[in-house]
């Protein structure tokens, strides 16, 4: 269960890095009554000597959708695998804290956390060797569940969760690798649900897709937000504005504004994030 903390986020911009005092926070939100599923602090990410991520706090409020938006190169991918601890494999190091239901994420065994804190790629990857049924059933048996019926259950509740059941219930045989790649992507998220994760990481979904399977993607997301936290990350503003509650901007490698995403694509605060989000950079 998501703790009762209350959730806030404070930024510190890149001119406050420079001023001592955490109390320089120059924006901050607080959202009373939204419960805090994860929460960053003070995270700073590295590959060998590239500081990736510097100072990010952030909390990711439960059953919202967080969209994570700016410029290629900004860390928001790093962000994610900090996340769930991919970050390391991807061979990276951190400092500061990340936590899961107040719990460091360091604290869990990565295959529970990675458990509870799925992940859908960028590029969809279905098992190419694995009919579509086993793809979805993959995790469950990774398991130990081995009870046919619970597996069938668990396959159509998921590709029904993940809007594809209606064009595959008629063959769960065939590979997933002979669906479309929208098809492919949907098959992968309904993978990821069949763990019953708590949170799902979502790293640019979409972006490979056409204009009508990005679309099923998007009100998926919308859909799946009453029983999931979601985080995205998204190079697609519109995209952004479309699926999020929460938006926040990153710019090389530090958060820059996190907000209500109406108000950060209508009135943001910061002059950056208005010069990315009217297209003068990025
Ligand atoms: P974004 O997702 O916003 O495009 P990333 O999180 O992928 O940004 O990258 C943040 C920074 O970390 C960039 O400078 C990038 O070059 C660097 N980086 C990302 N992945 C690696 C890696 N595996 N090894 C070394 N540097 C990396």
């Amino acid at each position: 269960m998501p703790n009762d903390e209350t959730f806030s986020i404070s930024v510190r911009t890149a001119m406050d890095q420079t001023s001592p005092a955490p109390q320089s926070t120059v924006a901050s939100q607080h959202m009373p009554g939204q419960q805090v599923k994860m929460s960053a602090t003070d995270l700073n990410a590295y590959f060998g000597k590239t500081h990736a991520l510097k100072h990010v706090s952030l909390q990711v409020p439960a059953n919202r959708v967080l969209a994570i938006i700016g410029p290629s190169g900004c860390g928001k991918s790093t962000f994610l695998r900090c996340l769930n601890r991919m970050h390391e494999v991807a061979g990276g190091t951190l400092t500061g804290s990340v936590t899961l239901d107040g719990e460091e994420v360091l604290a869990y065994d990565p295959v529970v956390l990675r458990r509870r804190v799925g992940m859908v790629f960028q590029k969809a990857n279905p098992f190419p060797t694995m009919s579509i049924f086993d793809n979805v059933a993959a995790g469950l048996r990774l398991n130990g569940v081995r009870d046919k019926h619970k597996l069938r259950e668990t396959v159509e509740r998921c590709l029904r969760q993940a809007a594809l059941w209606d064009e595959v219930k008629d063959s769960l045989d065939k590979s997933g690798v002979s669906l479309s790649g929208g098809q492919q992507q949907r098959l992968c998220i309904a993978r990821t649900l069949a763990v019953d994760p708590e949170v799902v990481l979502m790293d640019e979904p979409a972006s490979a897709l056409d204009p009508i399977s990005t679309a099923k993607i998007e009100e998926l997301i919308y859909s799946l937000k009453s029983n999931y936290t979601i985080v995205i990350v998204t190079h697609n503003m519109q995209q952004a504005a479309r699926v999020s509650d929460i938006t926040a901007f990153f710019y090389l490698g530090e958060l820059i504004e996190v907000g209500e995403t109406k108000k950060m694509f209508t009135t943001p605060e910061k002059k950056q994030t208005e010069d990315y989000i009217t297209g003068r950079f990025g």
